[in-house]
């Protein structure tokens, strides 16, 4: 069982964080199959164009996630990563911001757009991620996480416009 192979590092990497570990997942064949059609379940009859994945972990699932979807995949990257125009948006941490980049011409009008992280905790790299989807002129069709930090109530900055699946919940 997916939940069963999650691995939760206490105080990585820094003390109070408790780190969701993906890779027993990542590593087991079996495993991967079954979080990609899990992942890809909901959204199989929305028509997506594309998935785009957060720098790092949402890159690992989020291309297996495209390619099961018949979509292409979109990187998000941290800012300064990304070699062509881009759209920027800055974003709230626990202790100050981050910044997150989108090529200006990875999707458009026309396109619905799918995204996707390993885990959503706060939502607010979720939330900037869909600003970005949205500033390229593309529609974002949902958000796909492979595990929801239920307590953290990340969904609430979302709002409840789009459709947010998990296959984890904790
Ligand atoms: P947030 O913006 O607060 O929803 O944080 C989500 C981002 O931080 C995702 O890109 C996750 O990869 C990472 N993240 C946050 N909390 C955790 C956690 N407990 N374990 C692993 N990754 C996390």
């Amino acid at each position: 069982m997916l939940a069963d192979a999650l691995r939760t590092v206490i105080d990585f990497p820094k003390p109070g964080i408790q780190f969701k570990d993906i890779t027993p997942i990542l590593r087991d064949a079996r495993l991967l199959r079954e979080a990609v059609d899990v992942l890809a379940a909901p959204f199989r009859a929305v028509g997506v164009t594309h998935v785009a994945g957060m720098e790092a972990r949402g890159f690992m699932l989020g291309a297996a996630l495209a390619l099961e979807l018949g979509a292409g995949f979109i990187p998000i990257r941290k800012w300064g990563k990304l070699p062509w125009n881009t759209h920027s948006e800055t974003y709230a941490l626990e202790y100050g911001t981050d910044h997150l980049e989108i090529h200006q011409d990875a999707a458009g009008p026309g396109d619905r757009v799918l995204i996707h992280d390993d885990v959503i905790a706060t939502g607010g790299t979720a939330r900037a991620a869909r600003a970005l989807v949205e500033r390229t002129g593309a529609t974002p069709v949902g958000f796909s996480f492979l595990i929801e930090l239920g307590f953290l109530d990340g969904r609430a900055l979302l709002g409840d416009a789009l459709p947010i699946e998990h296959a984890i919940l904790v």
